[in-house]
Order: C-alpha cells, then sequence, then structure tokens
C-alpha cells in the first residue's frame, strides 16, 4: 500500500517518551524514520498519568542501532530536547502534543460526522499518547482487511482522489479506495505531483497503484465507481474494469448549471435545482442498464411540463401519483427560454453517455466525507513533508473506519435526534441530518 522510498532496513521493538506533565510538540517521525536505518515496530509511551494509575516506568529507548531488545535507560529530559530541535515544526505537529493533537489537530473545518464531544477534550490529558510510526499505522491498515476482501466474490470499490491544494500546483494527491460494501476505506496512496510528469497525472497512478496492489493481495474486483475523468475512463476500459460514476460528483456539476441557468433572462422561473437533484439520485438508485437510466433521466422534460406520460417504452410514465397542482406557475412550457435551455444542459451528449453509467451501487458521499475527515488531520494551509502526509492520511483512514458506520443517537426516550443544517453547497436550504453517536478512538489503542 506504501509508496515510499524509505524502507528501514532493520526493526526496533520499543520506544519511549517523557511523562505528561512537560509539552512535547515533536514526534520522533522525521529525525528518525526519514533519517536513519531502522524501524520501530510498535512504539508506545507509557504515561504516568495517576488518573490512570499508570506506572512511571523509566524511558525505553529505540536504539539508533540493530538491537531488537528494548534496553533500559533512565529517564533522560536532554534526549528529547535534542530531537525536538531537529525536527520540522510543520510535521512535529503531525503526531502526538501532550494536548492529544492527532485527535484534532486542525480544530477547524470539523467533519460534522465525526464532531468531538467536549468530553474528549477534557478527558485527552487523562489519555494515553502514542507516538506512532508510519510503518505500524501501515501494518495495522493492510492486515485483516484486504484478507477478508480477498474473499468477497463482488468487490464494490469507489475510487477518489483529493489534491492537497486545488487546479495545477498540488504537490500531493491522495488517493483512497473504499469498499463500498462496507464503507470502509481499504487502500490509500500518497502520490507527489513531481514523480508522475505533473499534477494531473497523479489520479490515475493513484487508482493505478491501488488496483495493483489489491491485485497482489488477491482481490477480483466486479466494479469500481469513480469520477468522470478521462484518463481514467481510458486506463478502466483498457484494463477491462466496470466503471460506474459518483452520482454526487455528477448532481453537483449538473446542479451548478442549472442555478446559471436561472441567472439568464427569463429563466428565472426554473426552480427545479432540488427536484433535478432527488431525480438523479433515484434515477442511479433504481435503474439496472444504462438505457433505464437514461429514460428515467429524460422523463424529467415532460414532468417539469407537467407531463407525466412518456414516449420511451422503458420508462413510459412517471411513478409518482399524479396531484392537482397549486402553483401553476411553476411548471415550464415548451418553446420557453427557460424550457429551452434546461432541456439543452439535461440532454447534452455528454451528459446522457455519464447518466447512462451512474452508480446504481453507492448513493451517498462516503468518500466525500472521508475527505472532510483528512482536512482535520491535514488541514490544506499547512504544507507537510511525504510521510507525515502519509501519517495524517492513515490517522484519518483509521479514524474514519472506526467511526463510519455509527448509529444515530436518540433522546432519553429513545427518539431518533436529528439536527437542522444550512450547507453552503445548498445556499442556504435546510436539510435534516442525523446526529450521529459520540465519536470513538480505539484505534489510538490500537
Ligand atoms: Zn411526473
Amino acid at each position: 500500500m506504501l509508496h515510499t522510498e524509505e524502507r528501514p532496513a532493520t526493526k526496533d521493538i520499543g520506544c519511549q517518551t517523557e511523562p505528561p506533565e512537560r509539552k512535547s510538540v515533536g514526534t520522533q517521525l522525521s529525525s528518525r524514520t526519514l533519517r536513519s536505518h531502522h524501524k520501530s515496530e510498535a512504539v508506545q509511551a507509557t504515561v504516568s498519568c495517576k488518573d490512570f494509575g499508570t506506572s512511571t516506568d523509566p524511558f525505553i529507548a529505540p536504539l539508533p542501532c540493530l538491537s531488537s531488545t528494548p534496553i533500559k535507560r533512565p529517564s533522560k529530559r536532554p534526549r528529547l530536547e535534542e530531537e525536538e530541535e531537529d525536527i520540522d515544526p510543520l510535521e512535529g505537529s503531525s503526531m502526538v502534543t501532550s494536548q492529544g493533537s492527532i485527535f484534532d489537530p486542525a480544530e477547524s473545518a470539523l467533519a460534522e460526522s465525526t464532531l468531538m464531544s467536549d468530553a474528549l477534550f477534557t478527558s485527552t490529558q487523562a489519555v494515553p499518547k502514542y507516538i506512532v510510526y508510519e510503518t505500524c499505522l501501515m501494518e495495522l491498515f493492510e492486515d485483516m482487511m484486504l484478507q477478508q476482501l480477498s474473499q468477497d466474490k463482488k468487490v464494490i470499490l469507489g475510487g477518489d482522489m483529493r489534491a492537497d491544494s486545488p487546479g495545477h500546483c498540488a504537490k500531493y494527491g491522495s488517493y483512497t479506495m473504499m469498499d463500498l460494501n462496507t464503507n470502509t476505506i481499504v487502500d490509500l496512496q500518497l502520490v507527489q505531483s513531481n514523480e508522475v510528469g505533473g499534477s494531473s497525472y497523479m489520479e490515475k497512478e493513484g487508482l493505478k497503484r491501488s488496483l495493483s496492489l489489491l491485485d497482489s493481495r488477491g482481490v477480483t474486483i466486479d466494479c469500481i465507481v469513480t469520477d468522470r475523468h478521462p484518463q481514467i475512463q481510458k486506463f478502466l476500459r483498457e484494463e477491462n474494469i466496470t466503471q460506474f460514476y459518483h452520482v454526487w460528483h455528477m448532481e453537483k456539476g449538473l446542479s451548478k448549471k442549472i442555478a446559471k441557468i436561472t441567472q439568464k433572462k427569463d429563466c428565472e422561473k426554473v426552480k427545479w435545482i432540488p427536484a433535478i437533484r432527488n431525480h438523479i439520485y433515484w434515477t442511479a438508485a433504481s435503474s439496472k442498464t444504462g438505457p433505464e437510466r437514461v429514460a428515467k433521466w429524460t422523463s424529467l422534460l415532460n414532468h417539469v411540463q407537467n407531463v407525466h406520460t412518456h414516449e420511451d417504452p422503458i420508462f413510459p410514465k412517471c411513478l409518482h401519483t399524479i396531484r392537482k397542482t397549486r402553483d401553476k406557475s411553476k411548471w415550464l412550457s415548451a418553446g420557453t427560454p427557460a424550457f429551452y435551455h434546461l432541456e439543452k444542459e439535461l440532454t447534452k451528449k455528454t451528459v446522457l453517455k455519464d447518466i447512462a453509467k451512474l452508480s446504481p451501487h453507492y448513493q451517498t458521499s462516503s468518500l466525500e466525507a472521508f475527505h472532510s475527515v483528512i482536512l482535520r488531520f491535514a488541514p490544506k494551509n499547512v504544507v507537510y513533508p511525504y510521510l507525515g502526509m502519509l501519517c495524517r492520511l492513515y490517522l484519518a483512514a483509521l479514524h474514519y473506519n472506526e467511526n463510519a458506520n455509527r448509529g444515530q443517537a436518540t433522546t432519553s426516550s429513545g427518539d431518533p435526534l436529528y439536527k437542522l443544517s444550512f450547507p453552503k453547497s445548498r445556499k442556504g436550504e435546510c436539510r435534516a441530518r442525523p446526529v450521529k453517536t459520540d465519536a470513538t478512538f480505539r484505534y489510538v489503542d490500537g
């Protein structure tokens, strides 16, 4: 899974850290992983916090040599100080501070699905802290999951690239591969733009690496859901892999275009964005074939004219009940600028081609939610070194996998809890979203 030049040659078992009363902003990652020729297998800081009743064991140091046996040393504070001076401050924040910053490195851009409770913040003082090596995270991440996946006969994957900055100046792209049956991240590839000849090649490279890893682990793919990038289409076609498109990518693009239509002269009447948005998800979820998707999609153009029977025998009439309309002004008429522009946009050749390949498997934007989790671990306004970024991605994946399928929180009387939200992307449109139970952090104890 990991693509990195740094492959440590030897292993150490233990590591040490100071008791928690002093604040560390550093990690041993940059000074050790990047530079030395050893790796640490399991690194644990024994915390002498009395709340936990843990011991005040002396420091157990990883040796920058070949020994795989932990050797006890007396606690030496100066050692840690030395390391701090060597550490890139940006990367230093990537792992652990005494405030438990791995839990909330950004304190911003919180994905609401993973909001932490206040209780967590107050308890972080009392939680044991760990310095985690990237290699350990990788091992955790690779183990069991791919083995299980290799036994699954109908593996449906969702893949997506996230660039660390918009446009063509991205330094890194992380390609996420999600098992859509279980809503878990099964692989992450971090690609640097300069190793693939530019940021526009990162997505294909990430996908390629991920598929090759899964193939080497015996995972057979039924189909994959991706975005509509032409390079990706071509690659998957050549590899003979069935591809579908993310519905949410397409819905976003179309919603923007329809919003632009409403700004045109005489087109203010186009009030159909929420309905079209729902229609695209319904079309994808309820259809089995490409022609069925196209037939359902184009029926929309009749529906907006208050016509609910259609020429296409695959979808001859709307499934909704026909009611008397109170607001008759919402219906569009053929021959008006509003209808002309809407029809033109919704029936473009490229749109119909893409509609035919919308994913029937994947209706929620889980990958998008995962990208929001990454923001918490790797805010976009900070530049990270390769390994710092990789570790943050792994932590985000561990956090996501543990928390993605949380249940809905309930009131004391057992009623499900919802809250209202007004997402920016929906321009103030109100939505009721289920409140999830509090996030858990068992992966930290891993
Ligand atoms: Zn209708």
